[in-house]
């Protein structure tokens, strides 16, 4: 069977957790796609030779999910030789048999438009800042000063801007408990799957 989940939204909205419970509770492939750009990010020299020659090693790095690799993330993630040098990868993965969960930023917009399932998981940015600030500590102003420029970075770039695809289901995950989001989350991919 295929079937892809594709979830998509802007930094610390939840979609990391949602996309693992979906993935473990249909028992589907997951890829957090925003680890690839990490991994470009952080690797340093030219990014484009970075993303064209990715390893798995690259992507076990104990860094990735700090503050700096994701403001890095999203340096690299404007150049569009490095979006074309990770895409196929992504569509391969999206399509493989047996079902596939991804979540990025261009899931349901480039990577895999014909999803069976689109959600687009987003919060306000002081609730995502409040969220990343627990994980990673520090001042909780400058977490909240990274959410909103990275944001605008992510949004605001020519190529596959962060937008959520017309035929996505919105989830806002403001008020919601974790179990919440992913009950909701669920509930659609069920509804869908009993639909193919
Ligand atoms: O999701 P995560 O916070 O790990 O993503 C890090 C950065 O990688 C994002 O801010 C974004 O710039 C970039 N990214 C992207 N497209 C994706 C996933 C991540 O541009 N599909």
């Amino acid at each position: 069977m295929i079937f892809t989940v594709a979830i998509d939204g802007p930094a610390a909205a939840g979609k990391g957790t949602i996309s693992r419970a979906v993935a473990d509770r249909f028992g589907f492939a997951h890829l957090d796609t925003g680890a690839l750009y990490r991994a470009v990010g952080v690797k340093g020299g030219d990014p484009v030779l970075a993303a064209r020659g990715l390893t798995p090693e690259d992507l076990a790095r104990d860094d990735l999910r700090s503050l700096e690799a994701g403001q890095a993330a999203s340096r690299v993630a404007v150049i569009p030789e490095v979006r074309a040098a990770l895409l196929e990868f992504q569509r391969r993965f999206a399509r493989r048999a047996g079902g596939a969960v991804l979540d990025g930023r261009d899931i349901g917009t480039v990577i895999c438009p014909e999803a069976e399932v689109k959600l687009y998981v987003t919060a306000s940015a002081e609730v995502r800042a409040h969220r990343r600030w627990l994980e990673v500590g520090g001042d909780e102003t400058r977490v909240l000063a990274e959410v909103r420029e990275r944001d605008a970075r992510d949004m605001g770039r020519a190529d596959a801007p962060l937008r959520a695809a017309d035929d996505a289901v919105v989830i806002d995950t403001s008020d919601l408990s974790i179990e919440e989001a992913v009950a909701r989350a669920v509930a659609l991919v069920e509804a869908r799957l009993v639909a193919v």
